[in-house]
């Protein structure tokens, strides 16, 4: 019997749910696994921020339905992060909305702006939830491929006419996953006015906006002059402050677009706990000396990592934001037989590009979000083991 819709049957099982399985399969047969295949910070939630979550808990007046638009404090701690980081304006009541992590967001704000048939524009590769979300919204989608010699990032030109004039939507990410790019504002300026000149609202999904390296900065879409008349951005506590469990995160931007989103959401859910709210108001308000701290850790893995790889004759260059290294397959592999090989050589699960779409052919994906001594393991494995793999 098969009680799924055509919307639910056309999707491939997450990706993540089948790594998973082969991991407790091979765990199961006693194999040391060291994963570093899926994207969730082994660091914990900073302890001030735990400490004000119990707290609010005892507040019976937190315990209620929670507004369906978000709680005052969590819209005004965004909007005071956005002037504090970037300069930008925003009203908490109109331009920002509280989201049951930006998963959620990014998810339904597909059936808020496309009718079935519509288009949305997608980089390829990317975090399959954009995919995902426009074919169950019977959306169809146009892959955008990010090349390494165009720094990631779309080459607007190459998108067909007819698919720009049925496009509802186009999705970016920067600091991005997989790729690990980053963008400078003329990226953001440019992308605005292209999405000016066609109509077309852009999404731009931020959950690494603070996990960053060294003396780089990534900007928001928003700083770019009108954004706010054609934009959206996502942003998320999950990464930043080890919060994915949380599950908290905003969108910010265009009145009309959150607006619309909130009346889909307001059926759908009803906001995330009050004290889950006040506690991430609260880590956007506090000392930021954690983050800090925290992208140390990443950037010392980061360097870790890439001597290992570089052992086995892969290079890439230090990403500058984001704690993933997206790397090229050795000759004479594909993406899958080469992730294949590194488990059965080594233990250690990466994932293979072309999850992340078909552009990602040929790529790798490793994520740093494991603790230090076990990505140091990690690497002395590659480094003994592969060599006469890949040599
Ligand atoms: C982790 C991640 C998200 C989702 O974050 P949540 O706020 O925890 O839902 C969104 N986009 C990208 C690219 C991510 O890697």
């Amino acid at each position: 019997m098969n009680f799924s819709s055509g919307r639910v049957g056309q999707i491939p099982p997450y990706l993540f749910a089948e790594i998973n399985k082969k991991k407790a399969e091979m765990i199961n047969s006693g194999i040391d696994i060291i994963d570093l295949g899926i994207g969730d910070p082994d660091l914990p939630t900073p302890k001030h921020i735990v400490k004000k979550l119990m707290e609010e808990t005892q507040d019976p007046g937190n315990l209620k339905y929670p507004s369906f638009v978000g709680c005052v404090e969590f819209k005004q701690a965004v909007a005071d992060f956005y002037f504090r980081e970037y300069g930008v304006h925003l009203d908490p009541d109109t331009e920002v909305l509280a989201l049951i992590g930006s998963k959620e967001g990014i998810a339904h704000i597909v059936p808020t702006l496309i009718d079935p048939g519509d288009y949305v524009l997608i980089p390829d590769p990317s975090y399959p939830v954009y995919r995902m979300a426009t074919l169950l919204a019977n959306g169809q989608y146009h892959n955008m491929p990010l090349k390494k010699e165009n720094n990631y990032q779309p080459d607007f030109d190459e998108i067909p006419k007819e698919v720009l004039e049925c496009s509802k939507l186009m999705f970016l990410n920067y600091p991005g996953n997989p790729t690990a790019a980053t963008v400078d504002l003329p990226f953001f300026k440019e992308s605005i006015q292209f999405a000016q000149k066609h109509n077309i609202p852009i999404a731009h999904d931020s959950a690494y906006n603070m996990v960053t390296f060294d003396a780089y900065k990534a900007p928001s879409i928003l700083q770019v002059e009108g954004a706010k008349e054609i934009a959206v951005e996502f942003g998320s506590l999950s990464k930043t402050y080890s919060m994915t469990g949380f599950r908290i995160g905003y969108v910010a931007g265009n009145r009309e677009i959150i607006k619309a989103l909130s009346i889909l959401k307001s059926n759908t859910d009803t906001g995330q706990f009050t004290p889950i709210q006040k506690a991430a108001a609260y880590a956007l308000n506090s000392d930021q000396s954690c983050v800090t701290q925290y992208n140390q850790v990443y950037k010392k893995r980061m360097t870790a990592l890439l001597e290992g790889l570089k052992s086995i004759g892969v290079e890439v260059e230090p990403p500058k934001g984001s704690f993933f290294i997206w790397a090229p397959v050795p000759k004479g592999y594909t993406s899958a037989e080469f992730v294949t090989s590194v488990l059965e050589q080594t233990g250690v699960i990466i994932t293979p590009g072309n999850a992340f779409g078909p552009s990602g052919e040929g790529y790798f994906r490793v994520s740093l979000s494991v603790p230090t001594e076990r990505l140091y393991e990690a690497v002395n494995r590659i480094k003994q083991k592969l060599k006469s793999v890949v040599g």
